[in-house]
């Protein structure tokens, strides 16, 4: 055995610097954060390619007195903090004091600074952690840190650089996390001869973040902002039609740093619940503010994850502001169809103008009133909300047959009985409060729509040509019928004469039971059947005639899926989505005319009939515009 010795302290560097000095990237961030809080209002980065052979990072701050160039390159050596105590009171963005030394161990560095005061600067040269000598220099009052051949001296780290473009894109996510936090202050990037973004101060955020991620993200972008004593929010979030495929394009800036929250990301799922498909994330840029010792930011070398005091409280603030922003937001969710999806990846860095050949669409405009998770108090049940599709069998159950009423029917003017009550009229048209200028008023009984190809029902309101995809209209249409329901007590039930036995797991026998009193609530009832089986002795109305095993695996999905954390609200959002989605009409299905009449009628009456519950649109409109435009009538 070797015996136990004090490491050099080249070598204790080299390895902060494999902690902190991952590639290009992070030494960009480093010396942009250095800049930043130096006080400079202007900052350059030059990399030439992607940063593997050079990146020097210019600033006009405060600069370092010559004397003390040599300790900024030590390390844990700072200006920063002086105490332990400071830890938990930082203001500036570093404070460990080892940025510098790292850089410099593991490349060819130099460092040249001018303080206000001094006549010249003076330059400072350390080559694979050997330090020269301090000689003066001429120039400007500022920094300017040089790092030419990163890991000259470190093989393995140099073999695992990727490609110059992909390093190069690296250094362009680092650098606009960075300028998106400082508005006030200018940035510029160049690589090689191209200068990739130009930023200049600017006193609006959201000019900073339409420099960065071009013009056409701004008509997305919705204003947020709440207060809960010292713990501000403000920022923007994009609507629903502007979306990513990855989470890369929520920027989170907690004290104007940026950082990846796992609960905060959740707090904006959360928040797009029902609003985005499966696989689509929304695009956000917000600022946290909290008192610093609110927060840990010293739990992670690049200080990309913090720890709050009240982690609860932070993803509470958060939720609770962007959903009363979407409540008071008018959302016009346009989709341009040449350019869906929008999940293609990086932003692209030069603002480019939406090419005329693209037909535009227009989703229906969400009125704040629609949207899916606004809670509406349940009206009394009135006697014409009985469902007339429920009647009793012989032996007194309560079934519901499905066919032929597979439509809600108004009950205005249709007497096919419906699969799911309609909702008392008037409640409901109170509850849509449609105004005059609300499209949404225009389309009525005289205005008939048409089935095409089984699927979509086309139909037109003062706008346009909306187009309505009838499998997700029916969900949506039935979802919300449902939640109503829900919301004024239990599901009609159906009792099965002989209950359905299914073998479950032991894990999902337990998750069952132990889910038996909300899933009671649902009307689905479930016994013990002895070792892992369960009997199923009543389920929905609504699901028909479904086989029992079919439901109960359904059922214990989510219950898997969610763990621990699933709550009773995500897992009756879950179960309401699959029943509606059973009983809905499918793509496929003809529907009379009588049934599409019923089926466009009752999207008013729905809270949110522009997406069905997995977030897919159900409607689109053509406008007249957009029509006179593309035949060229304008
Ligand atoms: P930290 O930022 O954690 O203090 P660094 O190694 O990044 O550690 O920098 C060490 C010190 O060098 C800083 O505390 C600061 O005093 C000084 N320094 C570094 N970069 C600059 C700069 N661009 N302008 C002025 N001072 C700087
Ligand atoms: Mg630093």
């Amino acid at each position: 055995m070797a015996s136990i010795r004090q490491l050099s302290q080249s070598v204790v560097n080299k390895i902060a610097a494999g902690e902190v000095i991952e590639r290009p990237a992070s030494v960009v961030k480093e010396l942009m954060e250095n800049a930043v809080d130096a006080r400079a209002d202007r900052v350059e980065v030059s990399v030439v390619k992607g940063g593997t052979e050079f990146i020097r990072v210019v600033d006009n701050g405060h600069g370092i007195v010559p004397e003390e160039l040599p300790l900024a390159v030590a390390s844990h050596a700072t200006s920063k903090i002086a105490d332990a105590g400071d830890l938990f009171s930082v203001t500036t963005m570093g404070f460990r004091g080892e940025a510098l030394a790292s850089i410099a161990e593991v490349s060819r560095f130099a460092l040249r600074s001018r303080t206000p005061e001094a006549p010249e600067g003076a330059e400072l040269r350390v080559e694979g952690g050997e330090v020269g000598s301090v000689v003066p220099c001429g120039m400007p009052v500022g920094t300017v840190v040089e790092v030419a051949d990163l890991f000259f001296n470190t093989p393995v780290r140099r073999k695992f650089l990727k490609k110059p473009q992909t390093e190069f894109g690296h250094v362009t996510e680092a650098f606009q996390r960075i300028s998106l936090a400082w508005p006030e202050r200018s940035f510029r990037l160049v690589h090689g001869e191209r200068t990739v973004h130009d930023l200049p101060a600017v006193e609006r955020w959201k000019d900073r973040i339409v420099a960065i991620f071009g013009r056409e993200l701004e008509e997305h972008l919705i204003p947020v902002q709440g207060e809960h004593g010292e713990l501000r929010l403000v920022g923007y979030v994009a609507d629903p039609s502007y979306h990513r495929s990855h989470t890369r394009m929520q920027y989170l800036l907690l004290n104007r740093r940026y950082i990846r929250d796992r609960s905060l990301q959740h707090a904006l799922a959360e928040a797009y619940r029902g609003l985005l498909i499966t696989g689509k994330y929304p695009v956000c840029f917000l600022r946290l503010e909290m008192p610093p010792d609110w927060v840990d930011v010293n739990v992670h070398p690049t200080k990309l994850e913090v720890r709050f005091q009240d982690s609860g409280q932070v993803y509470r603030h958060l939720l609770s502001t962007l959903r009363t922003h979407f409540l008071s937001t008018d959302l016009t969710a346009r989709v341009d169809a040449a350019h869906a999806p929008h999940g293609s990846g990086v932003p692209s860095p030069v603002p480019h103008a939406v090419p005329s050949s693209g037909m535009t669409t227009q989703l229906v405009t969400q009125s704040p009133q629609n949207l899916p998770w606004q809670v509406t108090p349940p009206a009394p049940p009135s006697l014409n909300e009985i469902p007339s599709a429920v009647h009793s069998n012989a032996t007194g159950e309560n079934v519901v047959s499905r066919e032929p009423s597979r439509v809600p029917a108004p009950a205005a003017h249709s007497s096919v009985p419906p699969a799911v009550p309609p909702e008392n009229l008037e409640d409901a048209q109170h509850r849509a409060q449609p105004t005059p200028d609300d499209p949404s008023t225009v389309a009525n009984a005289t205005v008939r729509g048409m089935q095409f190809h089984d699927r979509y029902l086309v139909t037109e309101d003062e706008r346009g040509i909306v187009i309505i995809d009838q499998h997700a209209l029916h969900e949506r249409v039935l979802y919300e019928a449902l939640r109503e329901r829900l919301s004024q007590g239990k599901l009609e039930q159906q009792r099965l004469l002989v209950p359905a036995t299914v073998q479950m797991s032991s894990q999902e026998c337990a998750a069952l039971l132990e889910a038996r009193e909300w899933l009671c609530d649902l009307g689905i009832e479930i016994e013990s059947f002895g070792g892992t089986t369960i009997a199923l002795t009543a389920y929905p109305a609504i699901l028909g005639n479904a086989s029992g095993e079919a439901i109960l695996r359904q059922v214990v999905e989510p219950l898997m899926e969610g763990a621990q954390k699933l709550e009773r609200r995500d897992l009756f959002d879950e179960l309401l989505q699959m029943m509606a989605c059973k009983a809905a009409v499918k793509a496929g299905d003809r529907l009379t005319p009588e049934e599409v009449d019923a089926l466009l009628a009752q999207r008013h009456l729905c809270q949110d009939a522009h997406h069905c519950p997995h977030g897919r649109p159900t409607a689109l409109v053509f406008t007249r515009e957009e029509l006179d435009r593309r035949f060229q009538r304008t």
